[in-house]
């Protein structure tokens, strides 16, 4: 076909370019050096242990690296702390908000939250929704929206982050307020039947649990017994260890107040290795009460904290920040003017999407790393059902094909019947030609719908056999979930805990897999670039060799 305007380019000599093509063959069919490949591609990581790439990140340029604490450097047993700080919080409503005794009977549900989702403050629902901004399923307090309501409420609707009609449920930290919504919800309209004011409830709950984080009274329960609250990996000293003998500088730089970090980080790390005798040997600097996101764009000075003392009290302003002392504050450009680090030698690993990786990412040139710890479960459940997933995905790119083939074949039945109702050419000829588009026709209808009505029951037993309330966490329907995008968007690597660096060289080349683009996918280019790596290199070799300490 012609072009709409032919080449741009001037004449080329393609020579160069067939004999390196030549050479690329030679090295892709090298069977000697595929052995070599294949022998060494060492012992595999578990893949829910596996640090997944979005953006290419060569490990050795980065010089610093930085670790939020909470649900990132300490993982909390969920379960344990959501349920304490739903009781907590739900205790705080009765006794200083007025709400009636009968929440207390609410109980926690931890399968009905999890992180991604949306409240819509003023109709009272829990939303989750994909990467466009639309709904795919909602719940009115325990009751799933039917999907002529969910039609009705929401079709014209895109969810954006910064509509404040809407919340997000965007840290681990939050599932607790989104479960104990709903069920007020409930019990307000179902139980006691009294109209519930769904805005005041939530401001109500956010401000409750607001409090019990600030006044100290969750984290006064959680220091009297640490190990009850907070899995202690074994494997997290060792994983610092080695980053910091691959060369790398660490840092720490948490919200939590100094004295909650101390215990914490104590519990956590003292004694852990042998060469570090305290959890403060492994970090050059200690930010605590850094107040993000607001550290990446304010001009909160450091404060020097008083470590004599366990009231958080500040020996005064710091002009340099020093190894062994601990910061208080702070913001990221005076933290790069004092680290001489800066940009993308700077790796920050943390949990929380908006604070810690999102507005990282916008405000900085830092490379980041997000936990998930909700992937390990997930990854686990899918190997688990790894037939039924392979299938779905070969039934829904059958499913594409046979929708393209009845688009196909209506159009040249169209044709057909009005050359013969013109009566142009051989009728008897076109009207044979009719009868067999049209039984073709038939045939690819009926196996599209079986596929349809196949991959609906597929893809829902498989997204209720993991969360019966809402699916899987990176999913909606066949789009990613809003959560899934965002991760995939702002976070250069993720990961389901620190410690998965362990199974990692601090030199490593972290690839991401090759994505092509629409254009390049269809025809001649998808066959050439298909087979090659994110930076050129054969795919055998994207299974670079990992190393296991
Ligand atoms: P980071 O993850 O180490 O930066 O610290 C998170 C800190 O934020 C912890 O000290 C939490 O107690 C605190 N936090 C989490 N949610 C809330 C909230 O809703 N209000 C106030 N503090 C919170
Ligand atoms: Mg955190």
């Amino acid at each position: 076909m012609d072009s709409i305007h032919g080449p741009s380019n001037g004449p080329v000599d393609r020579t160069r370019a067939l004999e390196a093509a030549a050479r690329a063959r030679a090295v892709l069919q090298d069977e000697a050096l595929q052995k070599v490949l294949v022998a060494s591609t060492g012992p595999d990581i578990p893949v829910p242990r596996q640090i997944f790439v979005n953006r290419n990140l060569h490990f050795s340029r980065v010089e610093l690296v930085g670790f939020d604490m909470d649900y990132t450097l300490a993982i909390y047993h969920l379960r344990r702390l959501e349920e304490l700080s739903y009781e907590m919080t739900i205790d705080r409503l009765v006794t200083a908000k007025g709400y009636p005794e009968a929440i207390r009977r609410i109980p926690y549900d931890h399968a009905f939250v999890m992180r991604g989702l949306f409240i819509d403050k003023k109709h009272g629902n829990l939303l989750k929704i994909d990467r466009f901004g639309h709904v795919g399923r909602a719940y009115h307090g325990r009751r799933a929206l039917p999907d002529d309501e969910l039609q009705q409420l929401y079709r014209n609707e895109r969810i954006r982050l910064k509509n404040p009609e809407y919340a997000w449920i965007d840290t681990l930290f939050a599932l607790p307020e989104a479960c104990l919504y709903a069920g007020i919800v409930d019990l307000f309209e179902r139980e006691l039947a009294t109209p519930c004011d769904t805005v005041k409830l939530y401001d109500d709950i956010r401000d409750a649990i607001d409090t019990v984080h600030r006044d100290n009274s969750l984290k006064a329960v959680i220091r009297k017994d640490l190990a009850q609250y907070i899995f202690k990996d074994p494997e997290l000293g060792p994983a610092l260890h080695k980053l910091r003998s691959g060369g790398k500088r660490l840092f720490l730089l948490t919200n939590s107040a100094f004295d909650f970090t101390r215990a914490v980080m104590s519990y956590l790390l003292d004694g852990v290795v042998a060469e570090y005798p305290s959890w403060r040997n492994y970090f050059d600097f200690v930010v605590t009460d850094a107040r993000k996101p607001e550290f990446f764009s304010g001009a909160n000075p450091f404060l020097e904290v008083d470590q004599t003392k366990d009231d958080n009290a500040v020996l005064g302003e710091a002009s340099m920040l020093e190894r062994g002392r601990v910061y208080k504050g702070g913001n990221f450009a005076a933290f790069e003017r004092l680290t001489g680090s800066a940009g993308e030698s700077v790796l920050y690993v943390g949990d929380h999407i908006y604070g810690d990786i999102l507005k990282s990412k916008k405000t900085s040139m830092w490379r980041t790393c997000m936990i998930v710890q909700e992937i390990e479960d997930e990854i686990a459940y899918l190997e688990s059902r790894r037939d039924e997933v392979t299938s779905l995905a070969e039934i829904e790119l059958l499913q594409a094909r046979l929708d393209d083939e009845v688009q196909r074949r209506k159009v040249r039945l169209n044709q057909v019947e009005r050359r013969i109702e013109r009566a142009e050419g051989d009728v008897a000829q076109l009207e044979d030609e009719f009868r067999a588009t049209k039984a073709e026709l038939d045939r690819v209808r009926k196996a599209l719908k079986e596929c349809s009505s196949v991959v609906k029951i597929v893809e829902a037993d498989v997204e209720a056999g993991f969360n019966a309330f809402w699916g899987l966490h990176f999913k909606e329907g066949s789009e990613n979930s809003r959560f899934g995008e965002q991760v995939e968007q702002y976070a250069c690597l993720y990961t389901s805990r620190v410690s998965n660096f362990l199974f990692y060289s601090p030199m490593h080349v972290f690839r991401s897999p090759r994505e092509l683009m629409p254009h390049e996918q269809a025809g001649a280019l998808s066959g050439k670039l298909g087979v090659m790596g994110s930076e050129g290199l054969p795919k055998a070799s994207l299974r670079a060799p990992t190393e296991i300490p």
